[in-house]
Parts: C-alpha cells; structure tokens; sequence
C-alpha cells in the first residue's frame, strides 16, 4: 500500500480525495466516525460555500463527494499502535495490521470537556444548546450574553470582547500565568472565580452552571482545554512543539521521512478550512515523496 491516512475529519477526508486523484492505494482509518469535530458544529459561518450548515450537513457533503470518488473510509477502526521509522511503516488496529510507503497523521484533538477529567454531568445534553468547546466557532453566537469560560484564560479575553458578563474559572493553566494574572483579569472586566462545577442546568438551552451549590445564571459555557497528540506519536519519535502539536513544514512533512501530518494536530488554527488544506498539501506531498512529482509536474492529471 502507498498510504495509510490515520483520521476521518476533515483533514483526513481531503488528503483521501487527493490520494484517489492521485491515483495512489490508500486506506483512510477512523476511530469513531466520519468528520470528527465537525460533527459537533452547530452551525459553522466561516467556510466559504457553507455559511450558516451545520457541520454534519457539511461532512455529508464531504462524504457524498469522496463517494462519487469512490473513496470509503473504514470506521470504526482506531489505530492503537505504530511502527513508523522502518522505510515499510506498519499501522495496527484491534483488528489489522496495515502497512504502507506512506501515513498522514490527520488526528485532530480532543476536548476534554467530554473526558473523565473534567466531564460535568448534563454536558452532552447542553452541547450545542450553550455549551460549546470552541469560542472562536461559536463565540460570534453569543453577542452580549452572560458566558463562562474554562481551560485558557485568553479565550476568556477573546470571549469578553463580544459576550456580556464574562465569567473564568480557574485556576488559570500554569503555562499562562506569566502572561495572566487574575489582576489582569480583573482589571478587564472578567470575573475570577474557582470551585467544581457541579451540574448545568437549563431546560432546552443552558441557563444557569451550578459552581460548589451556587447558581450562576448564563447562557454560554465554553470549555476550551484540548488534549493534543498522543502515547503513540511520543512512543514513535514524532517531533512536537511545547504543546503537543506535531511540528511540520510548509509541505506537512514530520520529522520521520514519509511521515505528514494535517489538520487540527498541527496546531492553530484549528478550523476547517486549514484543515482541508493542509489534507490536501500532505496528500500532494505523499505524492512526490513516492514518485519524485511535485504539483506542477502533474499539468491536468488531477482532472479526470
Ligand atoms: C463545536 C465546534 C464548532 C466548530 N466550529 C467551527 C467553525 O465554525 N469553523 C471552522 O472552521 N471550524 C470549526 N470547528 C473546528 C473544526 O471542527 C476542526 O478544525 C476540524 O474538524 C479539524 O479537522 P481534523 O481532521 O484536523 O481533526 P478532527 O475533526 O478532530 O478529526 C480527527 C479524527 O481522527 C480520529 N482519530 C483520532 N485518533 C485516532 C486513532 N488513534 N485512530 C483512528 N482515528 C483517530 C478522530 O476520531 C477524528 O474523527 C469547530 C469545532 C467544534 C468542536
């Protein structure tokens, strides 16, 4: 096999489309299902073509569109172990053992708001309905209403800048308490507070978090802590910044010869639309690693 595409979101769909152009044989393996975190998109307003969808209804169209390519993507089937640094890399499910020339890490990230960490009872009936994990998604949805932020203290400033009453709960992360104080917070209008969320409460939209038995009335609570790589990338040598992030170049290549990476696990910005492009330039990359062609070498060979 020329390619192994570990991930089924965004970026893993586009580098597939690209790869079936390309004519290369390649398997797209996903843990859960099709379209990772778009799925939990609400309604997206800043991927030209699809202002206002929602983002299942944009990853059906993806899907529609890869199967007119005849790109499948095999689901459930998460990969729990890697073998990259042999020229043949070896990519293991549960169930198979793949392996290829070629991987594109198409992971993207996790929230933790869903994790045994920090999960809070009634979060996924609120998810969509005022609880959200992406204030620069869905920050534009509450103009001017009472929110809550937890994870990075500056999503709370990003957050004060258009939500009314702005509410942080700390502790602020260690990796930003050089920059934020809770003076700092303060002296911008966002109210400091810390204790364990307890429940949310609302009856079809979230209207009030209960913090240590207080009620705190609001309409918006973003959880924004992320969990980034994994054991398997760090087991494998991949290079990653101070954060987790895989470190790639302009072509999305890793460290690993014959190892890209795309989308979400790249680091910021974690949107659509870089996603599918970096999908697309670790496909094109994949491409040229095998057969020595770059881009302009293919003139019209991607219309078929
Ligand atoms: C609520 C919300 C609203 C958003 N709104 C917008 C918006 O308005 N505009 C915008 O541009 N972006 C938005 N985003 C962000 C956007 O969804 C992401 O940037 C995009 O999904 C990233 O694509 P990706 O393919 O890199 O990663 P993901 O979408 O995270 O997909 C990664 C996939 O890899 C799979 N995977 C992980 N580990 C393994 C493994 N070991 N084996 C196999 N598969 C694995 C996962 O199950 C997942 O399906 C939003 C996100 C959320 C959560």
């Amino acid at each position: 096999m020329d390619l192994v595409i570990i991930g089924g979101g965004p970026a893993g769909m586009s580098a597939g489309i690209y790869a079936s152009l390309l004519g290369l044989d390649f398997i797209i393996l996903e843990a859960e299902e099709p379209g990772g975190l778009t799925n939990q998109a609400k309604s997206i307003e800043n991927f030209l073509g699809f202002r206002g969808k929602s983002g299942k209804a944009i990853i059906e169209t993806f899907l529609s569109d890869l199967a007119l390519q005849g790109v499948k993507i095999k689901y459930p089937e998460p990969v729990n172990d890697i073998d990259l640094v042999s020229e043949a890399k070896t990519v293991k499910t549960v169930s198979d053992k793949y392996q290829a020339k070629t991987v594109i890490l198409a992971t993207g990230t996790r929230f933790l708001g869903l994790s045994k960490t920090m999960g809070i009872e009634g979060e996924k009936e609120f998810l969509g309905k005022g609880l959200s994990y992406c204030p620069e998604c869905d920050g534009p949805l509450f103009k001017g209403k009472d929110v809550m932020v937890i994870g990075s203290a500056y999503d709370a400033f990003f957050m004060k800048g258009l939500a009314g009453k702005t509410y942080y709960l700390g502790p602020i992360p260690e990796k930003e308490e050089k920059q934020i104080s809770r003076e700092l917070l303060k002296a911008n209008e966002i109210d400091y507070l810390e204790g364990k969320i307890e429940r949310l409460e609302g009856k079809d939209f979230l209207e009030k978090v209960i913090v240590d038995g207080k009620a705190i009335p609001l309409e918006g609570l973003f959880i924004t802590s992320r969990e980034v790589g994994s054991e398997l990338f760090q087991k494998v040598g991949i290079e990653t910044d101070g954060d987790g992030y895989i470190k790639v170049d302009r072509k999305m290549k890793t460290n690993i010869p014959g190892v890209f990476a795309a989308g979400d696990i790249t680091g910021e910005p974690w949107q659509i639309a870089k996603s599918l492009g970096e999908g697309a330039t670790a496909a094109l990359s994949v491409y040229h690693f095998l057969t020595g062609k770059a881009m302009h070498d293919l003139g019209w060979s991607l219309m078929k």
